[in-house]
């Protein structure tokens, strides 16, 4: 079965002429895995529709922030509502103060926090932060995850980055590299080493993604994060949890209240702009006062805090702590790797199955991954097959072999074993 995707090629075309590589994100392109970007037309609940009319059971969710699925009614609806006040005024509104409210609410850790518009602002100016408050510039951060685009931070970064095989880009100078050690995930011991290396008093934050989803998912291993808080506070540096695909997700109150860990500084994007772009960073209020206009540490935004991005978030994060999806999320996870483990074996494919919540991930690799060294021996020609034929199978999956999958509250257990079922059918057929 292949699917017409004629409109989506023309798309494309049209696209390629007027946008850089035709996307407005990298990975967006399909590079890494051949053919062309499907362009979609709508979404509703765990299910998208192309511009051919092609419909798909979506495993990207927006690449994290959907965890309610597309169009869910409680943010609809809130939409609608604050689109009779306005879009913008560049002045406080009592949405953002409710936002600020429940996210200090529910994530003990953050007595404080500013809105901004992207998880690259947040962990951005979270490192700004650091340096600021500890007057060091050093930072120390892993191979493979990803924290935006920022200069300091796309040294050995994931997502697109490792998608492409770029160490970094060009553009980004030297003497702002040669402050961001990045080293290897789930190795306290280099981490050790690496803060020694650079020497007493110079290492202002180590950051990381509790949960690594930007290199493929790469779960910390027992011990890890406890271990990178106790080297931290030993050192009078700042741990930042970069909780953008973490946070809201895998526990309400994110991956520090999963694994009972508390960092200095977090970060959100996706799940807390419930579709709109916002970013998030916050903690102990004594560290978020150095921020303008209370302290020194400069950081602003026109369009911050904006009503609908607030509202949207705000309408998500409420519906999230009211319902309390996540036993139902760990649950469909569960069997979605599982299902996956089993398609593999039959199969005869060697794979590493792994969930964390409803953050999934499959490596074409016997494991154990642990870093992104382990996770780059995938065999990324065999996942483009692997995603064509899913795709032909109606299943939307994320186009790199080093990507997460999520699922939402309106995937259900018939979609997940149908996606095994599916799964099963492709590796039979290509392996
Ligand atoms: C997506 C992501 C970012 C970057 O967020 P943007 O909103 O795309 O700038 C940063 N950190 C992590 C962990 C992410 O997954």
């Amino acid at each position: 079965m292949s699917r017409s995707q004629t409109n989506s090629a023309s798309l494309y075309d049209r696209a390629a002429r007027v946008i850089p590589g035709g996307v407005n994100s990298p990975v967006r392109a399909f590079q890494a895995v051949g053919g062309e970007p499907l362009f979609i037309r709508e979404g509703d609940g765990a299910e998208i529709v192309d511009a051919d009319g092609n419909s798909y059971i979506d495993y990207v969710g927006s690449w994290g922030p959907l965890i309610l699925g597309h169009r869910p009614p409680v943010v609809v609806e809130a939409l609608r509502g604050v689109l009779e006040r306005g879009t913008s005024f560049g002045a406080p509104t009592d949405i953002e103060v409710e936002m600020a409210e429940l996210i200090c609410e529910v994530v003990p850790s953050v007595e404080m926090v500013r809105m901004v518009n992207s998880g690259t602002e947040a962990c951005m100016t979270s490192l700004r932060l650091a340096r600021g408050v500890t007057g060091r510039d050093h930072v120390i951060k892993f191979n493979g995850c990803y924290h935006g685009h920022s200069d300091g931070l796309l040294v050995e970064a994931g997502s697109g980055v490792a998608t492409f095989g770029i160490s970094g880009s060009p553009g980004v100078p030297g003497d702002v590299a040669r402050c961001t050690a990045s080293i290897e995930f789930n190795d306290l011991d280099l981490l050790r080493r690496t803060v020694d290396g650079i020497g007493p008093g110079k290492v202002a934050a180590v950051i990381l993604e509790p949960v690594p989803g930007n290199m493929g998912l790469v779960p910390p291993a027992e011990g890890f994060l406890q271990g990178v808080r106790d080297l931290c506070t030993e050192h009078g540096i700042l741990l930042i949890f970069d909780e953008v695909m973490t946070g809201f997700r895998v526990a309400l109150g994110g991956a520090q209240e999963r694994f009972g860990i508390t960092p200095d500084l977090s970060t959100y994007s996706k799940v807390i702009g419930g579709g709109l772009p916002v970013g998030a960073f916050g903690g102990r209020a004594e560290l978020m006062s150095q921020l303008a206009p209370a302290g020194p540490v400069y950081q602003a935004g026109t369009l911050s805090g904006n009503p609908l991005a607030m509202t949207a978030g705000l309408a998500t994060l409420r519906h999230l702590r009211d319902t309390d999806p996540y036993d139902g999320l760990e649950d469909l996870g569960r069997r979605w790797v599982e299902g996956m483990r089993s398609a593999a074996a039959s199969a005869g494919v060697p794979a590493t199955v792994a969930h964390c919540g409803s953050m999934v991930g499959m490596f074409f690799h016997p494991g154990p991954v642990r870093s992104y060294a382990e996770a780059r021996q995938t065999d990324t020609e065999l996942f483009q097959r692997y995603f064509r034929g899913m795709l032909d199978e109606g299943i939307y999956l994320a186009p790199s072999a080093f990507e997460a999958g999520f699922l939402s509250t309106r995937h259900t257990e018939e979609m997940v074993d149908r996606t095994v079922e599916a799964a099963g059918r492709v590796l039979g057929r290509i392996s």
